[in-house]
């Protein structure tokens, strides 16, 4: 790792810089407008009751964006609380898994959720299906999983997979988007739960988690929450659910968070909805996965490109450029957030395409990169 004494005095002229140098994959780029839109709510929101209309009206705009963003269906539901995505591991091994639950693990966080239910003593050990960083597994139906957990973006690896649910099963199929949801498109009947944290394409803040439910899942979280099975208050569905279902969260949320989540829906919602965020973020990796294709020292870490992510975009380098190096020289240009994720432990670059960064930066940023590595070699 380059420390930044080490790190090469290499200035990239301002004419090839983007204009915003956020890439990271989360906490991601959060637009200014919406920054500026929050500081212009003065005295009337921030500080004020979340149990009270005002905090209410903007948990309302997020559910109904949401609602709206996914074409959800007649009797699914927006359900959130507070915690962020991995929260929200720990509230499906109480409210979601009736047994036993099934899971694709390939790259971090796919596999933590699966760590969770291993050690959740209430019920059996998770299947496992692993894959090779790089690579996706498929699901495999089976009458003794009532939980299907699938990752629609794997974020520490840029690779990301077909959301269907198993031929011929009957459990639930719920799946972690949290870098995907808002990035990529999605069937709302191919799942039964869709979950996720606003840090990433929702442009927000961190520590909330939000679930869109079909009714089987709905129906699943009402059965568990009437049996023996103890379920700690703050991590519990049926709690949160019933607080989503009158705009508030069971305990105080993040004010900004919500808001910021808010302004970014409308955005989304303004420009064309999920086909037109998803397009965004297509253009954006396009140009990253092209540029290292036609590079003679870079190449796409992700083979296959039907598995290579639209949203994070992982490039690897030939060993004779140090990424860690290239990512410090960028950072010292104010360009942050390259680095690979820590424990994939690649000769890498790790660049985020969320709706929020402009495709231009992106195409400004392979400028800047390209401009660092000529000055290394
Ligand atoms: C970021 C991320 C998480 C963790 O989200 P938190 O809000 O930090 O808990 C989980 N899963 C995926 C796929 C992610 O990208």
């Amino acid at each position: 790792m380059a420390s930044s004494d080490s790190t090469p005095d290499i200035t990239i002229p301002a004419d090839l810089l983007p204009v915003d140098g956020r890439f990271g994959s989360g906490p991601s780029k959060i637009r200014t407008a919406a920054v500026a839109a929050l500081a212009d709510t003065g005295s009337g929101y921030l500080g004020t009751s979340h149990r009270k209309e005002g905090v209410r009206s903007v948990v309302r705009r997020v559910r109904e964006g949401l609602s709206t963003l996914f074409a959800l269906p007649e009797g699914h539901e927006v359900i959130l609380g507070n915690g962020g995505a991995t929260t929200f591991w720990d509230a499906a091994a109480f409210g979601l898994i009736e047994e036993q639950s099934q899971h694709l693990c390939f790259g971090e966080f796919s596999s933590k959720f699966a760590a969770v239910v291993e050690g959740a003593p209430h019920i059996q050990d998770p299947q496992r299906i692993v894959s090779d960083p790089g690579t996706h597994p498929e699901a495999t139906a089976d009458p003794t999983v009532d939980l299907y957990a699938l990752t629609q973006n794997e974020t520490s690896s840029g690779v990301a997979m077909p959301i269907r649910r198993p031929e011929r099963s009957s459990g639930l199929v719920a799946v972690d988007a949290t870098s995907a949801a808002g990035g990529m498109r999605i069937d709302p009947d191919a799942y039964d739960v869709y979950y996720f944290a606003p840090q990433k394409c929702f442009a927000s803040d961190g520590g909330l988690w939000l679930a869109l439910c079909s009714p089987a899942a709905i129906g699943r979280i009402e059965k568990l929450s009437t049996t023996e099975r103890w379920q700690p208050p703050s991590l519990s569905l049926a709690t949160a659910l019933d607080n989503s279902r009158r705009d508030q969260t069971y305990n105080t949320p993040a004010l900004a968070t919500l808001f910021l989540l808010a302004e970014q829906l409308d955005w989304m919602l303004d420009n064309g909805g999920l086909e037109w965020a998803a397009r965004r973020c297509e253009t954006s990796s396009s140009t990253l996965y092209e540029w290292a294709e036609s590079h003679k020292a870079a190449e796409p870490f992700v083979d296959d490109p039907a598995s290579r992510s639209p949203v994070n975009v992982t490039i690897d380098f030939d060993d004779w450029i140090d990424a860690a190096t290239v990512a410090a020289v960028l950072r010292e240009n104010g360009i942050l957030d390259t680095e690979p994720y820590r424990k994939l432990g690649r000769n890498q670059l790790r660049i985020a395409c969320y709706p929020a960064i402009e495709p231009d930066d992106i195409t400004a940023l392979t400028r800047c990169v390209d401009h660092v590595i000529e000055r290394l070699s």
